[in-house]
């Protein structure tokens, strides 16, 4: 069996269903999620937790070719409602990456973002130690869900160092971040390593490949959108563009190559 050179991980945000154009980028709908699951394993990808692909990645262990890693950011309810019973059907596991302040709560941060003001609920603490039990694992998306470039230094360590303290103390070993709208720069990536995080994951789209940066893992970011043919795509080609024009392209290339003329 091949084992896999290049791991790519799935991003998704809330699995509902969506209330307005703006929140159907990131919320996708539970019959849709079921749809891309089912492609996924129809096409013979195979889901592995967090602590595999980082084991992977500093050469302790192989995986299968097809392996790949799904995220979910912000510790919405409707992960546990709605994805978490799809993805036990096929034992997948998976990683989610919490807001520690809001647990219980809401997405506040969304209620200027989002043009309608709507808000949706947030895991709570009897939710997550249910899913941990059930192949989820959890980690930090800082405090309270800012932009950490926009922040002074010790605004920055508060929502770094304070997101792990906070997760900790309701007993969530939390070893990896994912940064707030995918923005960092030297400074952040900095002030997760000091907080004592092993790895960071971005928002760069790519495959991972062995010698990825440890504070910038790459992830694909699948839309509420996007249909089972497009997520396919984007998966095959590590980009997040999925258009068949970029498929088109692809294919010729592998095509040239196969015949000799690469
Ligand atoms: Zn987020």
């Amino acid at each position: 069996m091949n084992t896999a050179q290049r791991i790519p991980i799935l991003m998704y945000h809330r699995v509902d269903d969506a209330h307005n154009q703006w929140e159907r980028k990131y919320c996708i709908s539970p019959k849709c999620f079921a749809e891309h699951m089912s492609a996924l394993a129809q096409s013979n990808w195979q889901a592995v937790s967090v602590d595999d692909f980082m084991a992977w990645r500093q050469g302790k262990k192989t995986l299968p070719e097809k392996a790949f890693l799904i995220s979910f950011d912000d510790g919405f309810k409707g992960v546990y409602e709605h994805a978490w019973p799809i993805l036990r059907q096929y034992q997948w596991p998976a990683v989610m990456f919490l807001v520690s302040n809001l647990i219980g709560q809401d997405d506040a941060w969304s209620k200027n973002e989002n043009p309608e003001g709507r808000t949706y609920p947030l895991l709570n603490q009897n939710e997550i130690a249910e899913m941990e039990q059930g192949g989820f694992s959890f980690h930090g998306h800082s405090r309270n869900h800012k932009d950490l470039t926009a922040l002074n230094d010790i605004e920055l360590v508060n929502e770094t160092a304070g997101c792990k303290a906070e997760l900790e103390l309701l007993g969530i070993s939390c070893r990896y971040f994912a940064y707030p709208y995918g923005r960092f720069s030297e400074r952040e990536a900095t002030a997760v390593k000091m907080a004592g995080f092993e790895a960071a994951f971005s928002v760069q789209p790519g495959f991972n490949r062995s010698d990825v940066d440890l504070f910038r893992i790459r992830r694909l970011d699948i839309f509420g959108t996007d249909t089972s043919a497009m997520l396919l795509r984007k998966i095959t080609l590590g980009s997040n563009d999925g258009r068949l024009i970029a498929w088109a392209g692809y294919y010729l290339n592998q095509l040239k190559l196969r015949l000799g003329l690469g």
